[in-house]
């Protein structure tokens, strides 16, 4: 029905544009019809008449048996299957899908071939919906504006684009918003932001509102502290001691701040009553502030405080950051508009929670899944009593649900959508920027009001539909910010969206690219579109390109990154040229006509056996390998390995210990400090703690034990460089008062750390996670702490509730220690996010990200919050990597 519904609408929607078009080109949009009615007549006469003979063919079970026993009756059903598999793989060839339906070799069950056709069906609905934003006047596939120079080279000038503010004049509107030279807001932040592989873990430090009060874990600096460094502690002893600190803490670091308010939450019962529409006022006649101090903020939040209900709109960059930015926030009540700069900001927001989580207080937004998220992960905001009238617009089946057609609707304001794919970082915001962005907000009240009493009215008054509303609402409230989070499988999530097949050296070169890219967007915190959009790491996979000059060709514009960072790419590309190929693989390049890439003295099996590169082969950095450093049980420097033992062996590496190749490499500068002769004297004592288990000369480990977070190997070979370096510092704290003994400390110490930290991050030992989080929670306390105090200072009237809880952890808390460093990504490694699960269940785990420990819902096709920059690109690149299940509510 509601497919009948759209299409008639817009269909006579269509009717008036096409008034003035030639009837040749309605005959070619329904060959054989009349018109485009008649079309849809028949059509739904079709599935109609298919609908009903299906349901009545003989019932699975005893029925449908028992026809089949009859042999005509399997022939039957077998050759219309065939015809319908083919009918279908036609259909989905015809979109571009993936459509091998009908070849039962490619797929094993019904299962897979289900997902299919739920693929394509996503597929094709965008492609539907992106249509009919087209004919409304949107075109949500057009770019957005971007930096000058990083234009994509087709610049198709678009309806959306194209339309002018003014009603009628249709030409010479079009403008693009070229952010050239914008300066990288996060340079300003005063908190670092956390590209880091790790979970996201709230930034709630005080809970306005609450009910149930915030957690220790969020609250009391003592339990985020990190990890004792105390001299005296031993490594192993203060590492445990963080674990069972933070242990009893994890269940509240990733529930939602909110959960129990949300969860006790009852719309009071003025709010299902019918409402009278209060009008808007024009928007010449409104006020609107624009709010980058604090000051102004502290001034909006009491104004806000006082109200009964507010609309609240965001607006979000994605280009050029790893995570995405919210760039601004637009405020409407029924009297002003105020613009808030969240970059300026960022930090300050928090205090806004006392309004947003004020139960008293509806917050209206519309399409608000990205917005929760977004308020979430930028400034700790959460949202209690939400209304959102994207759900309305569901509820009362509108013919569309975007915010441009309430406006239309219920406003008669003809709303221009250009803007939404701005560069909002800009500043200062161009007024035409402003604008828009106020209409986003300025009669979303009206809009709330007009919707409740209608969603009444349709219910015959009674207030079921209306509630059914802040239900769903409410559901969206309780959302989580999940940060993207990198793991070895994380490549084949995008590859298996993509319509190509790849070959083992081709997928290999993917996997290998995604890695990088995955590396450089968080290092340089930029998404990965910028880095290097998917489609270009589609061709080079597909090309495997022999010179760096292939690669750049396989790129058009070049990606800055790209360009910087050639040589490297080389290199992965190379290594995934020197992976063996299957036979049938090499078949179907000689059917192509293309020689195979094949190396012939390659004897390796496994994807990640890397023993047979040589060194210049060797990639600056791959998943599958642990950034271990000198000093490891294992060299990592394969050009010291026998070289005769590397042509021969194959998966058998040459076993040799260098645990204590920081220490000769000293020893050779002539002159040793005593404690190290004595610690170098102790280690020689030191018999090899494997050479039981070793043969005389070699030993059969599988290369990627030691390099396996879950071997034994790579466990033992990470404790025992500790163990090594805290038997350095013992020697060295008996010379502690000698001046030079008190550096060598300092070094060793430093190297210490430097283990540990890559120890740490190691699947065995999770502290570094929950120190990194509590770190940057700290940082972050700290600041706001410190804001909060000068909100005191600097206005006359603040907050009293908030100063009460703002000024309490002050005065506990020990004198600031250093400030908070980002994640060093460099240091760590991806594999431990991937890859073997800890029995224990208890154990902390990484992968567990937001996972709601009191009810475990995860609907069976929701696809992991994964995606190469998750679902805040906007560029378009991005988009294809958002999967098509993710759709964006309509705006
Ligand atoms: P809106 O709620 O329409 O103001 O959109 C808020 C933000 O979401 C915009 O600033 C964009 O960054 C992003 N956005 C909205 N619609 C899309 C879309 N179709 N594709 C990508 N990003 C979008
Ligand atoms: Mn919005
Ligand atoms: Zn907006």
């Amino acid at each position: 029905m509601a497919a009948s519904h759209s299409g008639v609408s817009t269909n006579s929607g269509l009717q008036d544009t096409s008034s003035d078009t030639n009837d040749e080109e309605k005959g070619e949009l329904c060959p054989g019809f009349k018109d485009v009615d008649a079309f849809v007549k028949y059509g739904l006469g079709a599935v109609l008449s298919a609908t009903k003979s299906s349901a009545a063919l003989p019932q699975t079970g005893d029925e449908f048996d028992f026809y089949r026993s009859f042999p005509g009756f399997q022939e039957f059903c077998e050759s219309q299957g065939d015809k319908l598999l083919h009918c279908m793989s036609q259909i989905m060839q015809h979109h571009g899908c993936r459509s091998h339906m009908r070849d039962r070799n490619k797929l094993t069950g019904l299962e897979e071939r289900f997902d299919l056709v739920v693929d394509s069906n996503d597929v094709i609905l965008e492609r539907v919906g992106i249509l009919l934003d087209e004919a409304d006047g949107v075109n949500r596939s057009q770019q957005p504006v971007m930096p000058a120079g990083f234009q994509p080279p087709k610049i198709v000038v678009s309806s959306w684009n194209r339309k002018g503010s003014g009603s009628g004049s249709r030409s010479g509107m079009f403008r693009l918003l070229h952010a050239k030279n914008v300066a990288r807001p996060q340079l300003k932040f005063k908190e670092k932001v956390d590209n880091s592989n790790t979970p996201f873990i709230p930034k709630i430090f005080i809970k306005p509102n609450a009910i149930k009060p915030l957690p220790p874990y969020f609250t009391n600096k003592q339990i985020r502290k990190e990890r004792p460094e105390d001299i005296d502690v031993p490594a192993a002893l203060a590492d445990f001691i963080h674990q069972q600190r933070t242990q009893e803490h994890v269940e509240d670091m990733f529930a939602h701040p909110y959960q129990y308010e949300l969860d006790h939450f009852i719309i009071p019962e003025r709010l299902l009553s019918k409402p009278e529409p209060q009008m808007y006022k024009p928007m010449a006649e409104t006020n609107c502030s624009f709010i980058d101090t604090l000051e102004d903020l502290v001034a909006l939040n009491e104004k806000l405080c006082k109200l009964s209900e507010f609309a609240v709109d965001l607006e979000h960059h994605s280009y050029r950051s790893f995570l995405g930015l919210t760039s601004l926030m637009q405020i409407s009540t029924r009297e002003e508009d105020f613009i808030i700069d969240t970059l300026e900001l960022r930090s300050e927001l928090y205090i806004l929670n006392e309004a947003f989580t004020d139960p008293a207080i509806v917050k209206v937004f519309h399409g608000s899944d990205s917005d929760i998220e977004w308020l979430q992960r930028d400034f700790g905001l959460y949202v209690v009593n939400l209304f959102d009238t994207h759900q309305a617009s569901r509820a009362l089946n509108l013919a569309r649900h975007s915010l441009d057609h309430l406006l239309t609707h219920f406003c008669k304001v003809d709303s221009d959508k250009r803007y939404q794919l701005a560069d909002w970082r800009i500043r200062p915001l161009p007024e035409e920027m402003v604008q828009y962005a106020r209409t986003d907000t300025h009669y979303l009240l009206y809009i709330y009001d007009c919707v409740r009493a209608q969603l009444l009215d349709f219910n015959h008054g009674q207030p079921g539909l209306l509630q059914s509303v802040w239900n769903k609402s409410r559901d969206l409230s309780l959302k989580k910010y999940m940060k993207p989070i990198y793991t070895e499988e994380s490549y084949l999530e995008l590859q298996r969206k993509q319509k190509r097949s790849f070959n083992t050296q081709q997928l290999t070169a993917f996997r290998l690219l995604f890695a990088w890219r995955d590396k450089l967007a968080r290092q340089e915190d930029e998404s990965t579109g910028y880095v290097l959009p998917t489609h270009m790491m589609i061709k080079i996979s597909e090309e495997l390109p022999k010179e760096p000059q292939g690669i750049i060709a396989c790129c058009n514009p070049v990606p800055p990154l790209l360009r910087q960072q050639v040589n490297e790419l080389h290199l992965l590309v190379q290594q995934a040229r020197e992976m063996p190929l299957l036979k049938a693989e090499i078949a179907a390049q000689k059917n192509k006509g293309l020689t195979p890439i094949k190396k012939t003295e390659i004897t390796l099996f496994g994807p990640h056996d890397t023993s047979r590169v040589s060194v210049t082969d060797l990639h600056p950095f791959s998943p599958d390998e642990l950034p271990v450093k000198q000093g490891t049980l294992f060299s990592d420097d394969d050009n010291k390995m026998d070289v005769d033992a590397q042509k021969t062996s194959g998966l058998i590496a040459a076993a040799k210990i260098t645990l204590f190749e920081e220490l000769e490499a000293q020893n050779e500068q002539e002159s040793l400090p005593v404690a190290q002769m004595k610690a170098r004297r102790i280690i020689e004592s030191f018999e090899n703690p494997f050479r039981m288990y070793l043969p005389s000369t070699e030993v059969h480990v599988n290369k990627n034990a030691k390099f396996d977070p879950s071997s034994k190997i790579f466990e033992i070979s990470k404790r025992w460089k500790l163990q090594s370096i805290e038997q350095q510092q013992k020697e060295l704290e008996e010379k502690r008062k000698t001046k030079e003994a008190k550096e060598q400390i300092k070094k060793v110490t430093e190297e210490r750390n430097k283990a540990k930290q890559s120890y740490q991050e190691s699947l065995q030992n999770v502290a570094t996670v929950r120190q990194q989080a509590a770190e940057s929670a700290k940082g972050g306390a700290k600041k706001r702490e410190r804001v909060a105090s000068e909100v005191g200072e600097s206005t006359p009237k603040p907050s009293k509730k908030l100063m009460k809880s703002a000024e309490k952890p002050q005065k506990t808390e020990p004198p600031a220690q250093d400030s908070f460093k980002p994640f060093d990504y460099s240091q760590s490694d991806l594999n431990v996010f991937a890859g073997s699960k800890p029995k224990d269940n208890t154990q902390f785990d990484p992968n567990r990200q937001g996972q709601d420990f009191r009810k475990k819902r995860t609907p069976k096709g929701q696809k992991s919050n994964f995606g190469a920059g998750g679902k805040s690109m906007s560029y378009l690149a991005g988009k294809s990597e958002r999967g098509f299940r993710h759709n964006w509510p309509k705006r």
